[in-house]
């Protein structure tokens, strides 16, 4: 596999972490811009205004985090801020600007910016914004695309379609970010050649980089409730470890895989229990692998239109996000920020 932690070591010359910050974001899957009470695998009370009182300076978040990387790891080469909870692009450009300058130049030891979002929530002017600040520093943008069959993001209650994911995708590549998508693999409906299709659209669209995901439910979600009433099962461990071998097999060779597997608070995880121990779950499918004779993108063959070669689409992004960007306050954190 072409490993993150191997990329980041060629790019940056050492071992380098991330650090989770929360702006204060929400989402337009929770608060009705398009649909109102987000995915059924999320958990996200934590949007609500409440958290604000958990909020605290974007320095002082990456302070906190950075030291508690240092007492991990020995030797660190630099720091990643990541822009995790919610939708990170939710806002009006100027005030994104502000709060990812302030993480890129508040500490020296940051290096780069990885932000997480819908692939309906990126217009033009943030991906302006995004080309430009990844002229100086290294920056990942992390689109959820869970899948390419429009009835599985039904099922989540995702509020988009794999429409937008290839809309967003296809206004995001050339612009000197990392382009890196979310799967997730298990959700129930999908077959295993249906999960196949979706390792083949990640070559034909061109993605950079994959994060890769069993399907697992927590508590205090929609999700959870369901797997909890029995109504709905999770993928047992060594279908998914074939599954995810066979989908990297289709996976182009030079795409950095960044995550093989969900990951949760134990105290929080309804099920399944065995992705807990990732360490194990990484070994066996090493393993399969080593068993199969394989590697990543063994079956990989590339798409009859190459990426670069795709034309440019007009912006998607719905009307109701961009009046909703526009109606709404400053970011929770530049609040605290002053
Ligand atoms: S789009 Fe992301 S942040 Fe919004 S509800 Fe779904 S998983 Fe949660």
């Amino acid at each position: 596999m072409n490993s993150f932690g191997a990329f980041l070591r060629r790019r940056f010359g050492g071992r380098v972490q991330r650090v989770s910050l929360d702006a204060g974001f929400t989402c337009p899957n929770v608060d009705g811009a398009v649909a109102r009470g987000g995915c059924n695998f999320c958990d996200n009370r934590s949007f609500s205004p409440s958290r604000r009182v958990r909020l605290r300076q974007v320095a002082e978040q990456l302070r906190r985090g950075i030291e508690a990387v240092r007492v991990r790891y020995d030797k660190v080469a630099g720091f990643i801020a990541y822009f995790q909870p919610a939708t990170n692009t939710y806002a009006p450009v100027d005030q994104l600007e502000e709060v990812f300058e302030l993480a890129l130049t508040i500490h020296p030891e940051v290096m780069g910016l990885a932000i997480g979002t819908r692939p309906d929530c990126v217009p033009e002017s943030v991906l302006n914004l995004i080309e430009r600040l990844a002229r100086q520093s290294y920056v990942s943008v992390e689109y959820g695309m869970q899948s390419i069959h429009d009835a599985s993001l039904l099922w989540m209650n995702r509020a988009h379609r794999h429409a937008d994911m290839v809309n967003a995708v296809d206004r995001s590549r050339g612009r000197g970010f990392e382009i890196c998508g979310h799967v997730i693999l298990g959700i129930p409906g999908e077959t295993r050649e249906m999960m196949m299709e979706s390792a083949e659209e990640i070559g034909r669209l061109g993605f950079d980089a994959i994060k890769i995901h069993n399907l697992y439910a927590v508590q205090g979600t929609p999700l959870g409730e369901e797997v909890l009433a029995g109504k709905v099962s999770m993928m047992e461990r060594q279908q998914y470890v074939q599954t995810v071998v066979d989908f990297l097999e289709r996976i182009a060779p030079e795409v950095v895989v960044e995550r093989i597997s969900g990951e949760a608070p134990p105290n929080y995880l309804v099920a399944p229990q065995w992705c807990l121990d990732k360490a194990s779950l990484r070994r066996e499918i090493e393993l399969e692998f080593a068993r199969r004779g394989t590697r990543q993108g063994s079956l990989y063959s590339p798409p009859e239109l190459l990426p670069a070669d795709r034309p440019v689409p007009n912006d998607l992004t719905p009307e109701s996000i961009r009046v909703e960007i526009e109606r709404r306050g400053r970011l929770p954190v530049l609040k605290l920020q002053g």
